[in-house]
């Protein structure tokens, strides 16, 4: 069988650990033998991360912004034992943090659905998609103690000089308060973001906040997202047959957990860090998320939503075997190859990309699938692979 071809590279990011040993089976197993992998290549590895003083990372970014479509692999972000461990010259930041900021972009997260995972919520059919804000609000926030009684005031003071004072409370004993921000350009990029994956991915687009209680801040989000959609998107969204909505979260959550799913829920800050904990774990594993980076101009990077799995790697080096379920980093895979194919009118790679997740998930649903997926399944009798035995199962079946 002649192998695809890709005409234009993904950008192809690295990691550690555990995922980086999955993803080297990954491209042995699963991709190689079918596609003539054209991808740019950057070790985004914590040793060669140090080696390069993290300007990996920022040309594997900056690559994402002239090829549109990146896949990467899980990193280690350094703490203090981490310093240990790799010797490093510097407690390196977040990689993911490091992308996002150069790519301005949302992350949409969304579970994957197999028979046999069933949801915690018994109406829930289809994938509920959290698209997060990950600028500002309580994430970069200032706050005081206040030790006794006094008056704290918000207080803007404009280029020119001038001040606008706000009362925020007028202490009789002590107390705490907190100031927290965020800006409209980023408001507005998160918008756009969320119309543009909702078109892409044809599923309809629900916003929520709390305007009633927090009539400037919270209702600046909801206008922003408004004349946005008025102006540049309401037309896309009917011709595709899909719709926005705006709701009080309270009301968001209250249908959330009614619904069949087969939407997106766009959420600010706080909120996203919630409710993608709650909606992952109800759908049942973090190892079953899908993770995609989009920019408002048209970039994605794919990956897995889970971490590296530190504790099944030092497994792996002593030489015993492990069971690590490889489905989210296949589906990064998947996700980056399809979106290739389809910017590039490239239907062959576009359908391998349906056929290899279809394997995964005729694979799963036969009864083979790793441990931590046999802990939870419905399924009687299911068969535990190890790491690789799994990805070799999938590729009988692909
Ligand atoms: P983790 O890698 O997500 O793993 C936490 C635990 O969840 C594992 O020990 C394992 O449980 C289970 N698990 C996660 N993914 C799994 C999979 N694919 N298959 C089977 N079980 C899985 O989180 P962590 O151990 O807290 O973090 C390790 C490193 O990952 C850290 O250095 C962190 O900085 C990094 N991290 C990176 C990203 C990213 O790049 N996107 C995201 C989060 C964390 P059992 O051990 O009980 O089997
Ligand atoms: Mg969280």
């Amino acid at each position: 069988m002649a192998k695809i071809k890709m005409n234009t590279p993904i950008v192809e990011m690295d990691g550690d650990e555990m995922t980086r040993i999955l993803w080297k089976m990954i491209k042995d197993n699963l991709l190689e033998p079918y596609v003539e992998l054209n991808t740019e290549y950057y070790d985004l590895g914590l040793e060669h991360r140090n080696e390069t003083n993290d300007q990996i990372t920022i040309d594997s970014a900056n690559a994402t912004k002239k090829y549109k479509v990146a896949v990467k692999c899980a990193t280690i972000t350094p703490n203090a034992a981490r310093m240990e461990e790799y010797n490093l010259k510097e407690m390196w930041k977040s990689p993911n943090g490091t992308i996002r900021a150069i790519l301005d972009g949302t992350v949409f997260r969304a579970p994957i659905i197999v028979k046999g995972i069933e949801p915690n919520v018994r109406s829930w059919k289809k994938p509920i998609t959290i698209a997060r804000h990950a600028y500002g609000d309580v994430y970069k926030a200032s706050e005081m103690k206040i030790p006794a009684a006094g008056k704290a005031e918000l207080v803007y003071t404009a280029e020119d000089g001038t001040e606008t004072r706000e009362l925020i409370h007028d202490f009789k004993g002590a107390g705490i308060i907190q100031g927290m921000h965020n800006i409209c350009g980023s408001i507005e990029s998160f918008a756009r973001s969320c119309f543009n994956y909702a078109l892409d991915t044809k599923q309809d687009l629900w916003f929520a906040s709390k305007d009633t209680i927090s009539k400037k801040y919270d209702h600046t989000f909801k206008d922003i997202f408004q004349d946005i959609f008025d102006a540049e998107y309401k037309e896309k969204f009917k011709e595709a047959g899909i719709v926005y909505f705006y709701t009080l979260i309270d009301d968001a959550v209250a249908r959330v957990m009614k619904s069949e799913g087969g939407y997106i829920w766009a959420c600010k800050n706080y909120d996203g860090d919630v409710m993608s904990d709650m909606v992952s774990s109800a759908f049942g594993s973090l190892a079953m998320m899908t993770s995609v980076l989009v920019s408002p101009e048209g970039f994605y990077e794919y990956e897995a939503a889970h971490g590296t799995v530190q504790r099944h790697y030092y497994k792996h080096l002593k030489g015993e075997e492990t069971s690590t379920n490889s489905v989210a980093t296949i589906f990064a895979w998947t996700g980056a190859l399809r979106k290739r194919g389809e910017l590039d009118g490239n239907k062959e790679l576009m359908e391998f990309a349906d056929r290899l997740e279809k394997a995964t998930i005729d694979t799963i649903e036969a009864g083979e699938m790793t441990k931590d997926l046999a802990l939870i399944t419905s399924i009687e009798n299911p068969t535990v692979l190890n790491s690789e035995g799994f990805i070799k199962a999938i590729a009988t079946r692909l």
